[in-house]
């Protein structure tokens, strides 16, 4: 039987915390529920996830669309772009039978690429094969302000974008692409032919088609700051995400600005992958304001460790006020008081 793979290659990076990763697993079920309810689908519909945060991981084999399960997503530092397409292209060359003068291999696969950032790696030579590669069809979704819109249309001509990553735009990309799967595998059944066409994307004030006609868009750089903390009573992992929200007169004579930052949610998070810096910003911790409380145990603010980790503590109200912590990630008791210093936060 020839099947028709479908490939999701989808960001991990921190910057997709809170809403957009739950819209992305919520939507890959939804999708799933109607596929499964497809009789040509069925037929011929095969399923991978590939996702790239730190590293890039094909977390589903490409797996019969009856059989495949919806994957727990795991967030990294960085958005390993490059890693990911060649990592796309052994998983192909490995699991889609190719056409021979003998043998009718498998259908054109149909790759869908999500992502919201900037990539924090090499992808160019990945992207300069792809373009050319006629072999499968490759649509690119850009999700958010801070996607890189130049990168994606280097990759492929089908570019569509969100400007927000919220959970309404993406249920909309994941109901198009069952739409697309649905069509695909009954045009298969029909003509041999896999083939997916962006007309059909519901385009609104958020959702658009990007082509050469797209003017360039602005990102603004560092537009968020991620600490990767640890609660000092539960010794569990969150994410801290501050968006920046102004600027400061910073230096003599208040020359020069300095970005201020905003708390934007802390989000508990059970796994995540800690390896690699993924080329975030590195910012003054007195830049970064109105912290939101430590999701496990309400601590009001965070605090660094001479370990070089960051975790979540009780607010000093007083300038010479002290306080005793045992740090979540080396285990030293050591006491704390107001300072500044400097942090790195993740990116991608
Ligand atoms: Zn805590
Ligand atoms: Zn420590």
């Amino acid at each position: 039987m020839r099947k028709l793979p479908i490939y999701f290659v989808l960001d991990t990076s921190e910057s997709m915390v809170g809403e957009p990763i739950n819209a992305v697993e919520q939507g890959l079920a939804a999708m799933l529920a109607v596929l499964r309810k497809d009789p040509y689908a069925l037929e011929s519909a095969y399923l991978s996830v590939i996702t790239f945060g730190t590293t890039a991981k094909q977390i589903v084999p490409l797996t019969e669309l009856s059989q495949f399960q919806t994957p727990k997503l795991i967030l990294g530092s960085g958005t390993s772009l490059g890693a990911a397409l060649d990592l796309l292209d052994k998983r192909i060359a490995a699991e889609v039978t190719k056409s021979t003068a003998q043998v009718k291999g498998d259908y054109k696969p149909l790759v869908f690429l999500m992502t919201d950032g900037e990539p924090t790696d090499r992808w160019e030579t990945a992207a300069n094969r792809f373009m050319k590669n006629r072999s499968l069809q490759l649509v690119a979704i850009g999700c958010g302000p801070d996607t890189n819109l130049n990168t994606l249309r280097r990759i492929t001509e089908f570019v569509v974008t969100g400007t927000e990553a919220n959970q309404e735009t993406l249920s909309t990309f994941f109901k198009w692409i069952s739409a697309s799967v649905a069509t695909a595998s009954q045009s298969v059944d029909q003509t041999g032919e896999s083939k997916i066409s962006l007309e059909k994307i519901p385009q609104n004030d958020n959702i658009k088609i990007v082509d050469e006609t797209t003017p360039q868009q602005q990102i603004e750089p560092n537009r968020f700051v991620f600490l990767h903390n640890k609660c000092v009573k539960t010794k569990k992992f969150y994410i801290q995400k501050f968006m920046k929200s102004g600027q400061q007169a910073a230096g003599f004579l208040g020359l020069g600005k300095k970005d201020l930052y905003q708390g934007a949610g802390a989000f508990p998070l059970d796994d995540f992958e800690q390896l690699g810096s993924g080329g975030g910003v590195s910012v003054s911790s007195d830049l970064l304001d109105v912290p939101n409380p430590c999701p496990y145990c309400s601590n009001e603010t965070w605090a660094l460790c001479s370990c070089g980790k960051t975790h979540c503590a009780p607010k000093i109200k007083n300038a010479n006020d002290i306080i005793t912590l045992t740090c979540p990630w080396c285990n030293q008791t050591a006491t704390y008081g107001l300072s500044s210093f400097s942090v790195g936060g993740g990116g991608g």
